[in-house]
């Protein structure tokens, strides 16, 4: 039985029977838990596309795990990408909506629908050309202004790096050769030198989407080709929804050298492996993941693993070892989530996917040690900037996890407004679960892109008396505590506008 379920049938309960607000069918994120104990942490993210979009699978995958949708902005007109948007969120109301803004992607023209083959050496022109097909003598970019810039012995990189050309030769005619052969299809992205991406962010696109996104109801952005704190501020302020969680995908050169600058004034993170394998040596890629991903921990900034993960699944039953190892490793390096792009996009069963990753996500946290990953975060770092907020909000979400690791408290629970609280000390990756109570549910849903954090969605309260009450209610309600056993209980407060975590209480369950 869900908690919500259990909670809201308890009549005698002069608290949480008023405190818990109906869900319009929603269910909590403690659904699938039993006896306390918490079946899987790290969050799933599924792309839509055409093998998805359907009401059947989209509910079908929401069934197996999916915690977040991405929707990408960059597939179909602007009003068809919100005419979807606003199904998925119909259909699957518990699942969290992240929308993907292409930011300057380069594609070419298509290729059709069988595949192309460029072999070693050949030799073809690149135009600049809207609309047009892209052919294995001549292939469009459908972007102005790029070809200009090109030198000779520039690479250009077709699709997610399997395919690349050399220019050979600029001028009135631009002429590449393959040095990288493979067969290509459809409208691949096409990877120029970054510094031919001078352009700002948002994107003249970019801007657009935003605007007709203004008024709609999804819960994280995330913005493709962040180069700089700068990129990240300018569609922060071009969007003014303080309700959404901006993620920003690191995905350059340039992304990787300002990591620290960004981190700071982003709410989360991307590993965009697709992109950055294109952009950085590919060796390079497993230690930027691990990088990406300390640098989030050490922020409370959720961070997502992307692209190929369960790449073998587009079309096959099966992944590959590899993959497995893969999404394995990811939990073990510490990712909020991972992350799936074809394979739910265009795969051939993506409810399989699904169940595949979850599984092995589930096993991989078997393994993980939480103790030293709790011990190994200096507790004195920062949240955040190093501001006074940030600076208490660490020492008391570390006194937290401290106490809670020494008194073997059954739960931590962060009463919180913004979700701050809730990320603060999910980032200690705790073997306990942290339930987060909050009255908004746009933050119970941007919590599903945190690691371990279970939402419960409360009506307002201040008073830390009552929320300690609704603490004690909802962990006994869910079986997560009984009579005898220790909670801990975090709250914040926005003290000069600044959220601050700055009460931590120790609670035995009477
Ligand atoms: P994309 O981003 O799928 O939008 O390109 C992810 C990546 O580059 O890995
Ligand atoms: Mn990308």
């Amino acid at each position: 039985m869900s908690w919500y379920r259990s909670a809201a049938r308890d009549k005698s309960s002069h608290v949480i029977h008023t405190a818990i607000k109906s869900l319009q069918g929603r269910e909590l994120g403690l659904s699938d838990q039993t006896k306390g104990i918490i079946v899987r942490r790290t969050r799933i993210v599924a792309t839509i596309g055409p093998a998805s979009e359907s009401d059947e699978v989209l509910r079908n995958l929401a069934e197996a795990g999916v915690d977040v949708f991405r929707l990408s902005m960059a597939h179909g007109d602007i009003p068809s990408c919100i005419e979807r948007l606003r199904r998925v969120r119909a259909v699957a109301p518990g699942v969290a909506i992240m929308v993907d803004i292409p930011g300057p992607k380069i594609r070419a023209g298509s290729f059709g629908t069988s595949p192309v083959a460029l072999p070693h050496g050949h030799r073809l022109e690149i135009v600049e050309a809207f609309g047009s097909t892209s052919t294995a003598e001549v292939i469009s970019v459908e972007r102005e202004g790029v070809l200009a810039n090109l030198k000779v012995g520039d690479r250009v990189h077709i699709g997610d790096g399997g395919t690349s050309l050399q220019i050979v030769e600029v001028g009135s005619v631009v002429v590449a050769e393959v040095v990288a052969a493979g067969s290509v299809m459809g409208k691949p992205g096409l990877s120029f030198p970054s510094s031919i991406l001078n352009e700002h962010l948002p994107t003249e696109d970019d801007a657009a989407r935003i605007a007709a996104l203004r008024d709609e109801e999804f819960e994280i952005l995330a913005v493709s080709f962040v180069r700089s704190a700068f990129d990240m501020v300018s569609v922060r302020t071009a969007l003014a929804r303080p309700d959404v969680l901006m993620m920003a995908k690191i995905e350059t050169e340039e992304g990787i050298n300002n990591l620290s600058e960004i981190v700071e004034v982003t709410d989360s993170l991307m590993v965009a492996r697709g992109d950055l394998g294109v952009r950085l040596p590919i060796e390079d890629v497993p230690h930027l993941q691990k990088r990406i991903v300390r640098a989030g921990v050490r922020f409370a900034r959720p961070v997502v693993v992307a692209t190929q993960m369960l790449e073998t699944m587009t079309y096959a039953q099966v992944p590959t070892r590899a993959e497995v190892t893969d999404v394995a490793n990811a939990v073990l390096d510490g990712a909020s989530a991972v992350m799936l792009s074809g394979e739910t996009a265009i795969g051939h069963d993506p409810v399989n996917v699904v169940r595949t990753m979850d599984r092995i996500i589930r096993r991989a946290e078997e393994s993980f040690d939480y103790a030293a990953w709790g011990e190994g975060l200096e507790l004195n770092q920062t949240v955040g900037d190093d501001s006074r907020a940030a600076r208490i909000t660490a020492a008391m979400t570390g006194a937290a996890w401290r106490a809670s690791m020494q008194e073997k408290a059954v739960a931590l629970v962060a009463c919180t407004r913004s979700g701050m609280t809730a990320r603060a000390i999910s980032r200690f990756r705790p073997p306990m679960p942290i339930i987060a109570i909050t009255p908004k549910e746009s933050t119970a849903l941007q919590l599903k892109v945190s690691w371990g954090v279970n939402d419960v969605i409360v009506t307002p309260a201040n008073d830390i008396d009552v929320l300690c009450d609704l603490a004690v209610k909802s962990v006994t309600e869910s079986g997560i505590a009984k009579s005898g056993d220790s909670i801990v209980v975090m709250a914040g407060s926005a003290t000069g506008g600044a959220q601050i975590t700055d009460t931590v209480r120790m609670v035995t369950i009477p």
